[in-house]
């Protein structure tokens, strides 16, 4: 037997460990790489591991090793860069491997399919068809262009969409070329996924902020170094990044992009496809399973030159990775929320600094984890600090609504706005983050309100469906006709929601287009973008939605944002709730005046005295984000210390609680005095789906240490008797504290 023998597995299952096997049958271990799958038989199963290392010496006992049933791949799918930041991560993040492997995995390839060959289907020359004459052809003028085509292009090979683009719909052509022996049908691997018009849009001539923040990352070299892009809305950052990777695919890198959501901002995809003419993956989740493995694979053959994804392309595998983008660093979405909770900023970050390439956050709203790394010099902090071409920032206004008589919301000054920029023909967004027709339904009688039977929480009424329905566990119910507590019939909707407001804007303005933007309103395929369109084509005058609304769009006519109700975002439980309320409003606000035409923008609120409104509104998010920054440090709170947050819940109340006691009487046992307890505490939302939840923060202002004591904490825990009776979990970094 060789040396190396034992194969070390990641095996998707919730165990920490890796998983020792025999090579299969009639396969020699020397022949085997990290980043193969096999097949290994595992319970009374089998599932689809990934080869992760191979050794000498197993724990177990060579005689009870088992034998992987079958070896998968002939290539490493994934390369020995990939494992290990999926290993840093696993162990970081403490998050079984075998899971976290598999989560950078796409779908088939992780349930142990094979890998899909079929690509896009093409057509390429035959030696004879490269030979060929167009003069010979000229009896066959079609059949002579759609050669033209095809020896004009890079290999001689062109996808069937790109033939059918430039030559119109030509399948009895190709037929007959097929027939004379010219050209042959062929498999793409390549990746563009879809195909532009437009390859012609130049690259616009940057200003001095601009040239300036592209200089500074060319000056630094093709090392790792983070850059902070941080820039206003609207003063271009996309071109920066835009100048950045043509240079460094002109270095012959690939460049990854990630972005929060790609569903929300086509208009960026489309930027970006229209200026690069290099193939391109788009990670999605609009793509079928099959697309998004050829996009996936084509990353990894290092075909795709650009990836442009969101969250979990940060894994994607890149052999030539020469520079990372992450655009609207700031967002929440960047955080996985459930299972594998990683931030792919902070993964960006690392497989960068692995990789030794340069690493770009931007946004007009930096986190203030990333402006005080800017501020202590461990990221370059880039400024954009004007608009782009002739735009302006906009205006911002506080509007006191304290005893002013609103409908639906909106005070009559807003109604008067509104109306001015209607009758100048331009267009207004009206803010609302709360979906829905009202957030309450109560009884006129005796004061009774809908709830969740499951949550701690009030029903959302939804008109259009006549439907109560909760938004944290998802579940409806018809609603109620009369009062369950009085036999009342006068139940009301009381507040507001975009639906309601909808309504009202509606019956207001008549003549006026209305457009809702929100996730209610675009859930079916295409929706989204059809009323994106819409808007651009000025069918509408009078845009409202949620954040949805928020992110990244760029509305030329867009004059007037009224942004209605920013209270419920100042008292939130969470101390993050400040820094979210100003990215928002800060975003909102950055729709309007976006191109010639000024904007203004009208914050309602009946505290306009808040500092947080205050400042913000006067000195703008920079000045806004020194402050919270100042106060997180005097609080000690992130980015000035680091927090781990286990929740732990149960359909028994106490169970939640018992078990995190015991795991903090661990946790203090164990004697590390710079590591804090705080909890358990019932989570800000007790019941949610059934279930009591409790949350137990640990922190400490290093993070060292608290790496240190979940290293020996977290397995002991993990042998709680407790523990057997509630579902935990452990978020490292957490970014919510529901
Ligand atoms: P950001 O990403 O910072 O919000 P964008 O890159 O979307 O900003 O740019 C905002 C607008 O300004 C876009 O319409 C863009 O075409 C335009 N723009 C960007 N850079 C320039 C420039 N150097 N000259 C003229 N227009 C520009
Ligand atoms: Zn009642
Ligand atoms: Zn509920």
């Amino acid at each position: 037997m060789s040396v190396n023998a034992i194969l070390r597995v990641a095996v998707p299952a919730p165990l920490y460990s890796c998983f020792d096997y025999l090579a299969p049958e009639g396969v020699n271990p020397a022949d085997l790489f990290p980043g193969v799958r096999l097949m290994v038989p595992f319970g009374k199963g089998e599932r689809c591991g990934v080869l992760l290392d191979l050794v000498a010496e197993s724990e177990l006992e060579m005689g009870s090793l088992k034998r992987a049933s079958k070896l998968l791949d002939t290539e490493p799918l994934l390369g020995p860069d990939d494992l290990e930041l999926l290993l840093w991560a696993a162990e970081y993040y403490r998050h079984p491997i075998g899971d976290v492997v598999a989560s950078a995995l796409p779908v088939r390839l992780r349930k142990g399919k094979s890998q899909a060959s079929a690509g896009l289907p093409g057509w390429k020359l035959t030696p004879a068809g490269v030979e060929q004459e167009l003069e010979l052809l000229t009896r066959a003028p079609r059949q002579a262009q759609i050669l033209r085509l095809l020896q004009q292009s890079q290999d001689g090979l062109l996808s069937q969409a790109e033939i059918y683009r430039d030559g119109g719909e030509c399948r009895s052509i190709l037929r007959a070329l097929e027939q004379r022996g010219l050209v042959e049908p062929c498999e793409i691997h390549s990746c563009q996924v879809e195909l532009t018009d437009a390859r012609s849009v130049t690259a616009l001539q940057l200003n001095r902020d601009q040239q300036q923040a592209v200089e500074a990352v060319i000056q630094s070299g093709d090392g790792f170094q983070p850059f902070l892009l941080d820039g206003i809305t609207g003063s271009g950052k996309t071109e920066v990044y835009l100048a950045l990777v043509e240079r460094a695919l002109a270095a012959g890198r690939q460049v990854l992009i990630l972005v929060p959501e790609i569903g929300l901002t086509p208009q960026l995809m489309q930027r970006f496809q229209n200026r690069l003419d290099v193939p391109m993956a788009l990670l999605h989740s609009g793509l079928s399973d099959v697309e998004r493995e050829l996009a996936w694979s084509a990353a990894a053959r290092g075909e795709a030159r650009v990836v442009i994804g969101t969250r979990s392309a940060v894994f994607t595998p890149m052999p030539r990775l020469g520079l990372i983008i992450v655009d609207e660093e700031h967002d929440l979405s960047f955080k996985q929320q459930e299972g594998f909770r990683y931030s792919a900023r902070d993964l960006a970050l690392v497989r960068a600094r692995r990789r030794e390439c340069p690493v770009v956050l931007g946004s007009a709203t930096p986190s203030l984890e990333s402006l005080r790394n800017a501020k202590t010099g461990r990221y370059i902090h880039l400024m954009l600090l004007e608009r782009a071409g002739s735009a302006v920032p906009p205006r911002l206004d506080i509007l006191d609504i304290r005893s002013v008589h609103l409908e639906a919301g909106i005070s009559p000054t807003l109604f008067r706005m509104i109306q001015e920029e209607i009758e100048a023909g331009n267009q207004a967004l009206l803010f609302l983050n709360r979906r829905g027709y009202s957030p309450l339904l109560s009884c006129y009688d005796c004061g009774w309100i809908a709830e969740c039977r499951r949550c701690d929480a009030r029903l959302t009424y939804h008109m259009g469906n006549d439907l109560l329905w909760c938004h944290h566990c998802g579940s409806q119910r018809r609603a109620d006709k009369v009062c369950p507590e009085c036999k009342g019939e006068k139940l009301k909707p009381l507040g507001q929601g975009t639906e309601r407001l909808e309504q009202v804007l509606a019956a207001r303005f008549p003549k006026t287009g209305v457009v809702r933007i929100d996730r209610d309103s675009t859930r079916r395929k295409g929706s989204l973008q059809h009323m994106l369109d819409q808007i651009h084509q000025g069918k509408h005058q009078l845009l409202l939605g949620t954040q949805m609304l928020a992110k990244g769009h760029h509305f030329p006519d867009v004059t007037l944002v009224g942004i209605l109700d920013v209270d419920q975002g100042l008292f939130g439980a969470d101390y993050r709730a400040a820094e979210r309320m100003a990215q928002l409003i800060t975003q909102v606000s950055g729709r309007a005046g976006r191109a010639e035409k000024p904007g203004r923008v009208v914050v309602q609120t009946r505290h306009p005295d808040h500092p947080l409104i205050h400042t913000l509104v006067r000195n703008g998010y920079g000045s806004f984000a020194l402050e919270a920054l100042q106060e997180r440090e005097a609080a000690l709170l992130p980015p000035y210390s680091y927090q781990v947050l286990v929740r732990a819940e149960a359909t028994v109340d106490r169970m939640p609680r018992s078990f995190l006691d015991d795991a903090v009487e661990l946790g203090k046992a164990m004697g590390n005095g710079s590591v804090e307890f705080w909890g358990p505490v019932p989570a800000p939302m007790e019941r949610r789906a059934g279930s009591f939840r409790a949350h137990l923060l640990v922190q400490s202002n290093s993070r060292g240490e608290l790496h240190r004591l979940l290293a020996s904490w977290l397995p002991q825990m993990r042998a709680l008797k407790s523990a057997r009776r509630v579902r935990w979990s452990v978020d490292v970094d957490p970014q919510e504290m529901l």
